[in-house]
């Protein structure tokens, strides 16, 4: 590929809807919450070691992962967080880097939610950030997952202030519109990307 974007935003924002549109146009999308999903689903590479670190009453009697144990123990505990972060980052870095190197579009996406707050920009040429209005936000997450107001407002107090993301894009996405809004800015920025990847080809 002749560009890498990160893409991030917050709980919500629409980062995976803007990664199937950019892939609808013909970018290549990475989703490293995918990753992190598959590397501890069944089978997966850190199946084993989290069982090592956090002992075998973190599988359920059919040998899955318990996720909802595994959430409580680490929402409650820095340093389990810090060694699950320990088990679960070098492995996704990896696939996403094996990923990166096999893909043959233009550009590539590597949709990184926590891109910021685990300093991952250096994989990237660009970074793009898709906002939204924090109320709009609140209401996207509730209304796809049942969390209550006060979770919501939990989870985002934990990632990066609003702010602070948006002055560190490159690229910002308004996703505060309909989808057809955010489809016009797509096919701008989707031009302007090939246009990149087209001049550090040469
Ligand atoms: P997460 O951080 O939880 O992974 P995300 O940033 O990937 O979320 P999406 O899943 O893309 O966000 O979007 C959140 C919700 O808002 C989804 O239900 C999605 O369908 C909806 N949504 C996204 N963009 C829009 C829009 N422009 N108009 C209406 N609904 C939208």
């Amino acid at each position: 590929v002749g560009l890498v974007v990160a893409l991030t935003g917050g709980i919500g924002s629409g980062k995976t809807t803007v990664a199937e549109r950019l892939a609808d146009l013909g970018a290549g999308v990475i989703d490293t919450d995918e990753i992190a999903h598959a590397l501890t689903g069944r089978d997966g590479a850190a199946l084993d070691p989290i069982v090592a670190a956090f002992g075998p009453q973190i599988l359920r009697p059919d040998g899955t992962l318990d996720r909802a144990r595994l959430r409580g123990i680490v929402f409650t505990d820095p340093s389990a967080r810090a060694r699950l972060e320990a088990i679960l980052h070098p492995r996704i870095e990896a696939v996403m880097l094996e990923r990166l190197a096999a893909l043959q579009t233009d550009y590539a996406v590597l949709v990184i939610p926590l891109l910021f707050e685990t300093s991952q920009e250096r994989h990237a040429d660009r970074v793009l950030v898709v906002d939204v209005p924090e109320p709009l936000q609140i209401a996207r997450v509730r209304q796809r997952s049942g969390l209550s107001e006060t979770e919501v407002r939990r989870i985002i107090a934990s990632q990066i202030p609003r702010h602070e993301r948006n002055a560190r894009a490159d690229d910002l996405i308004d996703n505060s519109g309909t989808l057809t809004d955010l489809d016009a800015q797509l096919q701008t920025l989707h031009l302007n990307y090939i246009r990149l990847a087209a001049e550090r080809a040469r």
